[in-house]
């Protein structure tokens, strides 16, 4: 099993971490918290990578006997290829809780600045990484206060101080006392060892909060011995297997020495924990683990939401008629999405596992919500549509008062549209309100039809009835014509109105208010006042005037007042009839030209303004002819010319006939 070196001789971090440790443990089938970090500490020389390579089967290096060559200086990992154990026979246990092992060397304690450096920063980095440390002591150097390992170990609870005095994360110190030779119990060796530990724990400095506190506070402590690697090569393994029986079973791991960090981010975690080492800055371990917690939960909330998003390409919503269909599948898309994030993520530091869990839900539900939306403004066109005809169909089949029918009609299409768009979990109040816009607009598009086609109906019938009475006042004028006119005007609207005002209101069909029947009230002055308008100057014409005019005056000269024909006996007699027949008839030329009541003598103006509406202020040379004139000047100057004709031309007539009766 080879190892990696992890921080080399010019203090740089391995790169190559990461793939090194997922050879071993990718940590994927379970949370990627199932290994353990075990580092070891002691003086040059003492046998500690002998140690490490015969009880978990790695290959560190170790100083040649017969040269008495350094090792590589820094500091190396390696995972552990087995336990070494008495349980089995062949002596060794699989890895199955992933051991990683840290060798810590050219460290021994002399009082060269560059190794007091190193020194301190690889007690510092073993410290913020490792549940266990081994240190490695001979068995003749217990009790001797002095001396490189009493330093080290200074420099281990100096540095633990600063870095653990706030969050008393605790670790293992396992001692093993090498080349034990049993001339002393293990007991008084670790007693011994004891007292030089409190020794150190008292004469160090230490924060105002941690003044009461023991080494036990920070520390758990245990002792083991090994016996002489050449003198006792027996017992040596056994030893050495014994010890290995402690590290396959639970005894030496407690679960508060871990960390949590998933492996994956352990790597981080110790690439930065190193980087502040080194650039000697306060190391903050709570903040590097957030760290490292945002950099991890952030690659996992990317690649939720790559996968939410491939997922999402594969759905094709067009297809999910079903609102429940449709439903289910944004309700799986988005748990499908939280789900692995959920597995990966909630390892991590809980505040940023939920705080970047937001993130990712507002993510997909903007998504989610979208489509959803997109569907509903479908559901909505669609229901706007079969409002509409369903109306038609419940009018068709006198299902109520258009009133009723609309009432009933977006009753329904609002309970079908809030049950649709219920099923799905997002919120719907904003097309709801959509929805309800459109039918309002539906509604009012329905009911001004129904009213233009009630003022129609009402206009056509006026028509008729009008222009009927038009034409029979007109075949026998007088002065007061228009005057007789506006009387049977108003009778015909009082007639309409009669038959279509119910209780004053127009159509109670259409459920109008007091406003809307006031409205439509002028709607209808103003249809009939055009229509009055239109056919009196359709009928007045130079050619019409002139009928009426010339069979006016064949009435008032042919016959008596009784109607009878006149026998002419003189032509005095004709003379005198013609002259009072034609001043008559011209008399009436006026009431032809204008639109004037005899009564009042003046002209009649609607009550309404009838002009073409939006081409109100128009060029003064497009102005409508006004409402009371009739016949320009020079076209009752026409009609005189040729009722004068027609006039003399029975008169003559008249006289001959008398003449030739006279003669004969
Ligand atoms: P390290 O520098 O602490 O890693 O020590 P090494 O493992 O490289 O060993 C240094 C020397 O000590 C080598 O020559 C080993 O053969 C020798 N050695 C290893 N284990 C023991 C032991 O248990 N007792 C003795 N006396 N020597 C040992
Ligand atoms: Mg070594």
């Amino acid at each position: 099993m080879s190892s990696l070196q992890l921080i080399d001789e010019n203090k740089n971090f391995n790169e190559h971490l990461l793939p090194y440790i997922q050879k071993y443990y990718d940590g994927k089938d379970d949370k990627g918290l199932n290994y353990h970090i075990v580092s070891v500490f002691g003086s040059q020389s003492t046998g500690k990578s002998t140690l490490l390579n015969r009880l978990f089967g790695t290959q560190f290096d170790v100083m040649d006997e017969t040269k008495r060559q350094q090792t590589t200086k820094g500091i190396w990992i390696s995972h552990a290829n087995y336990i070494a154990s008495t349980l089995v026979e062949s002596g060794r246990l699989d890895n199955e809780n992933h051991l990683f092992v840290l060798d810590v060397e050219g460290v021994d304690g002399r009082e060269k600045a560059d190794d007091k450096d190193f020194e301190r920063k690889s007690a510092l980095f073993a410290l913020s990484t490792s549940e266990v440390l081994i240190v490695n002591i001979w068995e003749h150097q217990v009790g001797l206060y002095q001396g490189a390992n009493m330093e080290l170990l200074k420099t281990v609870f100096e540095v633990n101080l600063s870095l653990f005095s706030s969050s008393k994360q605790k670790c293992l110190l396992l001692f093993v006392i090498r080349d034990f030779t049993d001339m002393t119990p293990i007991e008084n060796l670790s007693n011994s060892l004891m007292a030089d530990l409190n020794k150190i724990w008292s004469s160090l400095s230490k924060p105002e909060s941690c003044q009461d506190l023991t080494i036990t506070d920070f520390f758990d402590l245990k002792f083991t011995s090994i016996a002489h690697k050449h003198f006792q090569p027996d017992k040596f393994e056994h030893d050495i297997q014994l010890l290995g029986d402690r590290f396959a079973s639970t005894e030496l791991f407690k679960n508060e020495y871990h960390r949590n960090i998933p492996i994956d981010a352990w790597t981080i975690y110790m690439d930065q924990i190193w980087q502040q080492i080194e650039e000697n800055k306060d190391l903050d371990l709570p903040t590097q683990q957030i760290l490292v917690a945002r950099f991890r939960c952030d690659e996992i909330m990317l690649l939720a939401y790559q996968n939410f998003e491939e997922q999402y390409e594969k759905v094709d919503f067009e297809k999910l008629d079903d609102p429940q269909e449709f439903a289910d599948s944004i309700k799986q898309l988005r748990t499908e999405a939280l789900v692995p994030y959920d597995t990966s993520a909630s390892r991590y530091t809980q505040t940023v596992y939920l705080e970047r869990r937001e993130q990712l839900a507002k993510k997909i539900d903007s998504k989610l919500t979208e489509t959803n939306s997109r569907r509903l403004a479908s559901v909505i066109k669609k229901l706007v549509k079969e409002f509409s005809d369903r109306v038609q169909a419940a009018k068709k089949n006198h299902e109520g008062s258009l009133k009723e029918i609309l009432a009933a009609q977006t009753a329904l299409v609002t309970a079908s549209f809030r049950e649709d768009a219920g099923k799905c979990m997002f919120d719907h109040s904003q097309e709801l309100e959509q929805l309800e816009t459109e039918i309002q607009a539906a509604t009012e598009q329905i009911r001004r039809k129904e009213k233009s086609l009630l003022v129609s109906r009402l206009t056509k019938r006026f028509q008729s009835q009008f222009k009927e009475k038009l034409t029979e006042l007109c075949g026998d004028p007088t002065d007061d014509l228009w005057d007789k006119v506006m009387v049977e005007f108003s009778k015909i609207e009082d007639g309409l109105e009669s038959k279509f005002l119910v209780d004053g209101v127009y159509d109670y069909h259409l459920g109008l208010d007091a406003k809307e029947n006031a409205e439509l009230h002028i709607d209808l002055q103003k249809a009939h006042w055009s229509k009055f308008r239109d056919i009196v100057h359709d009928y007045v014409t130079e050619d019409t005037v002139s009928r009426i005019l010339r069979n006016k005056f064949e009435d008032l000269f042919r016959y008596d007042e009784q109607g009878v024909p006149k026998m002419w006996t003189n032509t005095l007699e004709i003379d005198q009839q013609y002259n009072k027949a034609r001043e008559a008839v011209l008399k009436l030329l006026p009431t032809f030209s204008r639109i004037v009541l005899a009564k009042t003598n003046e002209e009649v103006v609607p009550p309404v303004n009838i002009s073409s509406g939006e081409f109100e202020d128009l060029d003064e040379e497009d102005e409508e002819v006004p409402f009371a004139e009739l016949l320009s000047t020079r076209q009752q100057t026409g009609v005189l010319g040729r009722v004068r004709k027609e006039m003399d031309a029975i008169y003559i007539e008249a006289k001959r006939s008398v003449m030739s009766s006279m003669t004969s």
